[in-house]
């Protein structure tokens, strides 16, 4: 197995460990094995003082990762890298019963300057701290540098081509909302509870199939859903809407049962719960009075269970945010649901309306994949890398104020912004460097061209102020 050694810190020095720890640091070496929730934790290399704030650190995290507020601040981040795994999954990881094993060394990674360097993608947990981040930092800092190592082990990534480029989401990359979520309880950027207009929730389920979206039509939201399920899992689903019902997603197959859930009179669907791994074996849907939602009281009404009898992979609930309803949702699907991703929207509603999809240019191959602006937001620049044609292709959405008046964008600044993460291969040239780069709007500004060209397309960021 290639192992790939990962610095923690935005100036990455070599890719080989070298961890030098001073004589007298050894003199005072701590070997501490007290058991701990998630495994042993040894400690060498360490000073006694080190090795009690590592200690009170590895508590510290421990705690963090067991609570509520934990699982919902990974939720509420928007990732990148996250191989495709959902918050069920990376919490779950976080908390395999493995021992951990730190060290206290001088340069971590080869570099004086990172707080910490950990292999990525081993079978167990081991990871470097640099001797002055273990004494300088806050309990709750060394925590996150500790999750951020143990995410490397786990083979969660920074995204790191050959020519060292970071790319402009990298404070985005899960394995540094997994820090953030533990030293500060806030992830980085747009969180998804604070969108304004729309939101869309942490996806649950695998990644097979192909993407869908069903949408309510009209100013409609979600009343109940029409489920087919074999007894092991979910097959297709249709939502039952103000006004008509949308299209499906999936297929018949194998299903044995065809539910046709409601809310009780007066309630909106405000999200789902159940059971996935790569595929649904428990769906069921969460209402709530529509009195509560207008008043932005987040209170779940009724549970309703609509299909599927297995509790395959890990357990799941995704509820919208106080105010919202569900509007849409996202997934992929073949012969059974794959994946779905919860699109809630202000109720009463503020309609996005319809998405309107163009053609896909150039020739589709490969993986398809969907990613959309929250927030009502809107793309305000792109970045990635291309030759003759388009190798990688990442975005940045800004939210909008939650309306479009007559076709003006009124972009939020304030309120942080999303990162769509990049897709595709490592060839190509470089092109829009971030903040300030040559493919980022001014502020204020939306992207609302993209010229093509051949086979392949280009997006030409030509903004427009608002009015
Ligand atoms: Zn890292």
């Amino acid at each position: 197995m290639k192992i790939v050694i990962i610095a923690t810190t935005l100036v990455l020095g070599s890719s080989v460990l070298v961890g030098c720890s001073s004589p007298e640091m050894e003199a005072l070496e701590v070997d501490d094995l007290e058991p701990r929730i998630n495994g042993e934790t040894s400690i060498s290399g360490c000073s006694a003082y080190e090795a009690s704030k590592i200690n009170d650190a590895v508590d510290y995290l421990v705690s963090t990762l067991d609570s509520e507020e934990y699982s919902e601040c990974l939720a509420d981040a928007i990732p990148s890298g996250d191989k495709g795994d959902t918050v069920e999954d990376i919490i779950a990881l976080l908390q395999e019963n493995k021992p951990t094993a730190i060290r206290c060394r001088d340069a971590v990674c080869g570099s004086s300057s990172a707080t910490g360097c950990a292999p990525v993608g081993i079978n167990t947990e081991s990871l470097d701290l640099q001797h002055d981040h273990v004494q300088s930092a806050s309990v709750a800092q060394l925590a996150g540098t500790i999750v951020h190592e143990v995410m490397h082990n786990k083979g969660y990534q920074h995204f790191l081509p050959a020519d060292g480029w970071f790319e402009p989401d990298d404070r985005f990359r899960v394995v540094r909302q997994a820090q953030q979520c533990v030293s500060s309880g806030v992830p980085w950027g747009l969180p998804r509870s604070e969108a304004p207009g729309d939101t869309e929730l942490a996806r649950v389920g695998g990644n097979g199939g192909a993407p869908f979206e069903l949408t309510c039509p009209g100013d409609g939201v979600v009343r109940g859903m029409q489920v087919d399920s074999s007894s092991r899992f979910v097959n297709r689903i249709r939502l039952t809407c103000d006004g008509g019902t949308s299209g499906s997603a999936g297929e018949w197959k194998d299903s044995r049962w065809a539910y046709n859930g409601r809310c009780l009179a007066n309630q909106v669907v405000i999200g789902i719960y159940g059971s996935a791994d790569s595929m649904f074996g428990q769906l069921g849907m969460l209402c709530a009075s529509e009195d509560d939602v207008i008043e932005g009281v987040a209170d779940i009404g009724t549970r309703r269970w609509l299909g599927g009898l297995s509790n395959v992979g890990h357990e799941f609930e995704r509820t919208c945010p106080a105010g919202m309803a569900v509007k849409r949702l996202y997934g992929r699907s073949g012969a059974r649901i794959d994946q779905l991703s919860v699109v809630c929207e202000e109720y009463p509603v503020s309609p996005r309306g319809p998405n309107n999809p163009l053609a896909i240019m150039g020739t589709a191959v490969g993986d398809r994949r969907v990613d959309r602006c929250i927030g009502f937001g809107a793309m305000t620049g792109l970045w990635g890398s291309a030759g003759g044609e388009v190798d990688r292709i990442g975005a940045r959405c800004s939210p909008t104020n939650s309306s479009w008046l007559n076709g003006a964008v009124y972009l939020d600044e304030s309120a942080g912004y999303q990162s769509i993460e990049a897709f595709g291969g490592q060839g190509g040239v470089r092109f829009g460097l971030g903040d300030g780069g040559s493919d980022q709007c001014p502020a204020g500004a939306a992207l609302i061209a993209a010229r093509r060209s051949g086979s392949t397309g280009r997006a030409d960021p030509r903004g427009v102020r608002p009015c």
